[in-house]
């Protein structure tokens, strides 16, 4: 199933973005892969019984070598959204009685996901008070079977030790789980790490134009067959042309998310100097708390940021006044987006939690695209004396 060769797991990054799983067009040599939109296959004389849901269509298989291969896993599926990763690798992982220790400040669809299912089938879970290994070990319980980890986390960018935090579940038996869409693929491979799996919403740095919703579980060959048993029952699987848009949005992964790398630096040093800005949370600065361990774990600082405006600043009049940076829910997209936490993502929380929490009103999530920087820079510039 879906199985990645040795071979193709040494190849560089932007080798394997542009050729791992491509599919060869034996009857017109055209250049890409050709896409097979067939929900039916013949039943006689074939090995494998190919169906949409199944997560087997040539497509669908191709995509998964591609996706195994950057992030250095044996096996991967591709799914329908990210929460479809989500959902179904979690219900696949455990049952009744089974407890969670979610990492504090998750993306906010899977904060909802496990108190809105996770409760309703007998499922126990609680939540770290910090990214430490020993807020870690201080929420586990008895019965304990899965730890979930999100890293850079959303929205002040903290680092969660994976390593150090590997190896301790690894000797309790507890199953590792992490959340990697913010650092991408290119910036950190967790199962390098000795993460168990990991999960992508494909929707964002993966697909790249804020153009298409996809997810994806990448993990060993054993644990992506349990996953593949949950997934056809819940049905989760993407459809091909989808497929097909995602294998194309990959082949420019590496240097879009370069890019945005090296943006977001640029970006993370200017604000820092601005008088309107009073704190930048990126883990490329050196001030920022998790700079050394980010260094040890990731490849790059990656492009998601969020910074504090001054007291006396608006942030809802500043990103009324952006003409470049959208003002926009969705992030990691190819053009800067920027939105308020407070509003948004965080704006169910209890004001005090938020606070206490670090995310404040002035609080800016800044997801930063392949534009010149220097047109970001004149663009905050303009919005912040706008609000005045
Ligand atoms: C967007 C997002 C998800 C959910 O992905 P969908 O594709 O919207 O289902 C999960 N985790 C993180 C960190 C995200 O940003």
């Amino acid at each position: 199933m879906n199985k990645n060769s040795a071979e193709q797991r040494n190849l560089g990054l932007n080798t394997t973005c542009t050729h791992v799983g491509e599919i060869a067009d034996e009857q017109f040599k055209g250049a890409v892969s050709p896409l097979y939109m067939s929900s039916s296959y013949a039943y006689e004389d074939v090995d494998v019984k190919r169906y949409p849901r199944y997560f087997n269509t040539p497509n669908q298989e191709a995509l998964s070598i591609k996706l195994a291969a950057l992030e250095k896993a044996e096996a991967a599926l591709v799914f329908g959204s990210g929460m479809a990763a989500i959902a179904t690798s979690m219900m696949c992982l455990l049952q009744a009685g089974d407890h969670v220790v979610f990492q504090q400040s998750l993306y906010g669809g899977t904060y909802h996901f496990a108190n809105s299912q996770l409760r309703r089938y007998g499922m126990d879970f609680n939540f770290t008070t910090g990214t430490s290994l020993s807020e870690f070990k201080a929420a586990v319980k008895p019965n304990t079977k899965v730890i979930y980890l999100e890293t850079p986390s959303n929205p002040l960018l903290a680092i969660t030790p994976l390593k150090e935090i590997a190896e301790w579940a690894k000797a309790e038996d507890y199953i590792t789980v992490i959340d990697n869409t913010f650092a991408s693929p290119v910036n950190q491979n967790p199962i390098e790490l000795g993460i168990d799996l990991v999960i992508h919403s494909a929707t964002k740095y993966l697909g790249g134009h804020s153009d298409l919703c996809a997810g994806a579980v990448m993990s060993s060959e054993e644990l992506i067959k349990q996953v593949w048993e949950a997934g056809i029952c819940y049905g989760g699987s993407l459809s091909d042309y989808t497929v097909w848009m995602l294998e194309r949005s990959i082949k420019t992964l590496g240097i879009r998310v370069e890019r945005q790398n090296s943006n977001a630096m640029a970006m993370a040093e200017w604000l820092a100097q601005q008088p309107e800005v009073k704190q930048v949370y990126y883990p490329g600065l050196t001030t920022h708390p998790g700079h050394e361990l980010a260094i040890s774990q990731m490849s790059g600082f990656g492009g998601m940021m969020s910074f504090d405006l001054q007291d006396h600043l608006s942030a809802e009049t500043v990103l009324e006044a952006t003409q470049i940076i959208k003002a926009s829910m969705s992030l990691a997209g190819v053009e800067s987006t920027a939105l308020l936490p407070s509003k948004t993502s965080h704006s169910l929380m209890d004001k005090e939690d938020r606070l206490k929490q670090g995310i404040s009103d002035q609080l800016i999530r800044f997801s930063v695209g392949i534009e010149e920087p220097e047109d970001l820079q004149r663009d905050w510039k303009q919005a912040f004396a706008k609000a005045q």
